[in-house]
């Protein structure tokens, strides 16, 4: 579904979009190939395809997948992307590894199989063609994606800022109302959360796409505020499992 004049909804398991386990994922038009954000949760990648044809994107102009983090909701697609549209995977350090070879403890499965996935989930491990670090961008078409690492959901998550259109898509750091991906597994870090996420202060955000629920398509950065503020004070912030017990 198209969104705005550059961004497009090709997955989501909460609206009904892809898979019932599926993020959000976007598709980025940058001019001559698209940018594919996450990648759900690889247990039926084919709805994702589909939608991508019926928003009448030609699928051999989506060359790109950014991973925001490890976690299988947004990574386990990976492999299929990479394999059957020979998509350049690209995954932020400290995640990437993690996505090539993560235990389970590591990926949070530990805690997560049987409460959010199956009790049979499998991992689908992936080697990320690209690796980028905290504050780099990279030119894709007629964009520049710039990737803040934001370290609390997971040890290396990042959000990508596209500055000259003021589109930031939040992964887990960040959802609607300012709430947090704050959680009980390894490599969610509430203190990391405290100490990174003022790097999403003053970007002037308008449209903000998470990596779950509601996006939103003016002033995004007061939700960002909100998760900021929140963050300096003394109480534990509200995190977005809270609002949604069944997810
Ligand atoms: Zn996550």
């Amino acid at each position: 579904m198209r969104v705005n004049r550059y961004v497009y909804l090709v997955g989501d398991g909460g609206r009904g979009l892809s898979h019932d386990l599926d993020c959000c994922v976007y598709l980025v038009d940058c001019g001559s190939s698209y940018l594919m954000i996450d990648s759900g949760v690889g247990l039926d990648s084919g709805l994702i395809v589909n939608n991508i044809r019926a928003d009448g994107v030609p699928l051999d102009k989506v060359r790109h997948l950014v991973l925001t983090h490890s976690h299988s909701d947004h990574a386990c697609g990976a492999r299929y992307f990479q394999k059957e549209l020979q998509l350049e995977v690209i995954a932020p350090i400290k995640e990437a590894e993690i996505i090539s070879q993560g235990s389970d403890e590591e990926l949070g499965l530990d805690v997560a199989r049987g409460a959010i996935y199956p009790p049979d989930f499998a991992y689908k491990h992936c080697k990320p063609d690209r690796v980028v670090s905290d504050g780099e961008e990279i030119k894709i078409g007629d964009k520049v994606a710039t990737f803040i690492q934001v370290p609390g959901h997971s040890p290396g998550i990042v959000c990508v800022f596209f500055r000259n259109e003021k589109i930031l898509f939040s992964s887990d750091v960040v959802f609607h109302g300012g709430t947090i991906g704050l959680g009980n597994w390894k490599g969610c870090d509430l203190s990391e959360y405290r100490s990174n996420i003022g790097k999403l202060s003053g970007l002037g955000v308008e449209q903000l796409f998470p990596g779950h629920f509601l996006f939103v398509l003016r002033n995004g950065q007061k939700h960002i505020d909100t998760a900021v503020n929140n963050l300096k004070g003394p109480w534990i912030p509200p995190a977005w499992l809270h609002r949604h017990p069944h997810l």
